[in-house]
């Protein structure tokens, strides 16, 4: 087996929502991308009752969101003890309060609108011995943090633990079941969703936006829920690291009750997934940065043996990639772009964590549109300081860019370059796209624009 098939959450049946057209007039709010960032802005500023649109390139669910393994929790593997190296414990539990209020608003949200959530205890446990101290450190940090994390030993599992950090009553959902739900209430107060055109530039007016059909759409605010953002203002691209992993999903084994994550390398994310009145197990893992490795296959296929290995049996139903973006010191970034005239709101950064993240960013943009002032949480992290190690952070993710476009220079002329900043593409070999190894644009075979910062087309 080699490629990849489908998230076994797919919903490539979405309905084309086409709400928008030359006769819509003038927006008060344009949310780009309608991921979990884009659909929850959209909804709390239409409930506001904003004039409000959201413009998605591919469909609804086609991003991260709708590739996600969904657990929506505050313990996140190794995340509270690897930014704490970077920040004050101020800045940790601020972290820790948005996400918080972006993991209770959206397990609401599910409540209220018939999206089924399992309430499940999450795990970050030691794989191997060395592993031990990595997951004591994050039990110290959720610990002073304010969560209330236990220790256990062991787990009723059947692969190889050493003990691990335990935060009981977290969740665990279908993303794109929350995403339908989120897109339905956004239309039902009045908002309007279009699917299939992709944002391609935003004035310098940060009012004007172009779509790669040629319209024009103005809008007081815009949001720039796109992962990546799409505009170069502000220099995000260089300060985040495109990850991308690869989920499986099998058959006839038994999934573990809790959510399970690894704290160290090769990650291992498992957890079940309800399937009436039985469940399939999912597993993750296996990252590497988007177009750095000799071979996705590869990386996919050590995921199958490790889950064939352990649940002996298990017949694999799904397989997928999915991608998200790494700030340096783990802090996303929320809030006015820079040179946006205070008109255009960047989301980004969820590290793999974007199920609270994101929710806790709509929340704070969208306050921030209404006239509020960012929640007490948003402060600490956006005015947060470059500090050493975080320098460092940024110089190796823009050393490993350097060494990326120089191994590009002086290799094969007949590789297609990417339209972001011209990096030579790298051949995916799981799922024939063409990926780039600077800043994780990814193009299908037949040139379009699949993710990451590129907004234009290949000409193959
Ligand atoms: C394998 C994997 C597993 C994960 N598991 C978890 C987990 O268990 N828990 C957790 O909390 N987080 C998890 N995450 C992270 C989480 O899924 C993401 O952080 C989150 O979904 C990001 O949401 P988003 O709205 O920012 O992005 P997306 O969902 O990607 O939405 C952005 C949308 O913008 C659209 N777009 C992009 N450019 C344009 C444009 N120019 N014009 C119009 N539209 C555009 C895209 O098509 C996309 O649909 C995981 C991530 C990965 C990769």
């Amino acid at each position: 087996m080699t490629t990849v098939t489908s998230a076994v959450w797919d919903d490539g049946g979405s309905p084309g929502y086409q709400d928008l057209d030359s006769e819509a007039g003038a927006l008060d709010d344009l949310v780009v991308g309608g991921g979990l960032a884009g659909l929850t802005t959209a909804l709390l500023l239409a409930r506001a009752g904003r004039r409000v649109a959201v413009v998605e390139a591919r469909w609804i669910g086609g991003g991260t969101t709708g590739h996600s393994t969904a657990k929506v929790s505050l313990l996140q593997g190794t995340k509270l003890s690897r930014m704490r190296r970077h920040h004050s414990r101020g800045l940790v539990q601020a972290y820790v309060e948005g996400n918080l209020e972006g993991q209770q608003w959206l397990l609401r949200f599910c409540d209220d609108h018939g999206v089924p959530v399992q309430r499940r205890p999450a795990v970050t446990y030691a794989a191997s011995q060395a592993q031990i101290r990595v997951a004591r450190s994050e039990l110290e940090a959720a610990d002073e943090a304010g969560l209330p994390v236990s220790w256990r030993e062991s787990f009723d599992v059947p692969f190889r633990h050493h003990g691990g950090v335990v935060l009981e009553d977290q969740a665990q959902v279908d993303p794109v079941q929350v995403l339908r739900a989120l897109t339905e209430q956004v239309r039902e107060h009045g908002g309007l969703v279009h699917e299939g055109v992709r944002v391609t530039d935003v004035a310098w007016d940060g009012r004007t936006v172009t779509l790669d059909d040629g319209l024009e759409i103005v809008a007081d605010n815009v949001v720039l829920a796109t992962g990546s953002p799409i505009l170069d203002r502000g220099l995000y691209f260089a300060k985040l690291e495109a990850q991308r992993s690869y989920v499986v999903v099998m058959d006839g084994a038994q999934p573990p009750h809790e959510m399970f994550l690894s704290a160290g390398s090769p990650g291992r994310s498992v957890r079940e997934v309800p399937q009436g009145r039985s469940s399939l197990l999912m597993v993750g893992g296996s990252g590497h940065a988007t177009g750095r490795t000799d071979s996705e296959r590869e990386h996919l296929d050590d995921l199958r043996a490790w889950t064939r290995a352990h649940f002996p049996g298990a017949v694999e139903t799904h397989a997928w990639s999915a991608q998200d973006y790494s700030p340096p010191d783990g802090v996303p970034f929320v809030g006015p772009l820079p040179l946006g005239r205070g008109r255009v709101y960047v989301a980004t950064g969820f590290d793999k964590w974007g199920l609270t993240n994101a929710v806790a960013a709509a929340r704070s943009i969208s306050t921030e549109i209404l006239g509020g002032a960012p929640p007490s949480w948003q402060k600490p992290m956006r005015h947060r300081i470059t500090g050493p190690r975080t320098a460092a952070e940024l110089a190796r993710i823009n050393a490993a860019v350097g060494i990326q476009a120089c191994r590009g220079l002086a290799g094969v002329l007949s590789r297609p370059r990417c339209t972001h900043l011209g990096g030579v593409l790298e051949r995916n070999d799981a799922e024939g796209t063409w990926d780039c190894p600077l800043h994780g644009s990814r193009f299908d075979a037949d040139g379009s624009v699949i993710e990451g910062p590129a907004t234009r087309p290949l000409s193959l």
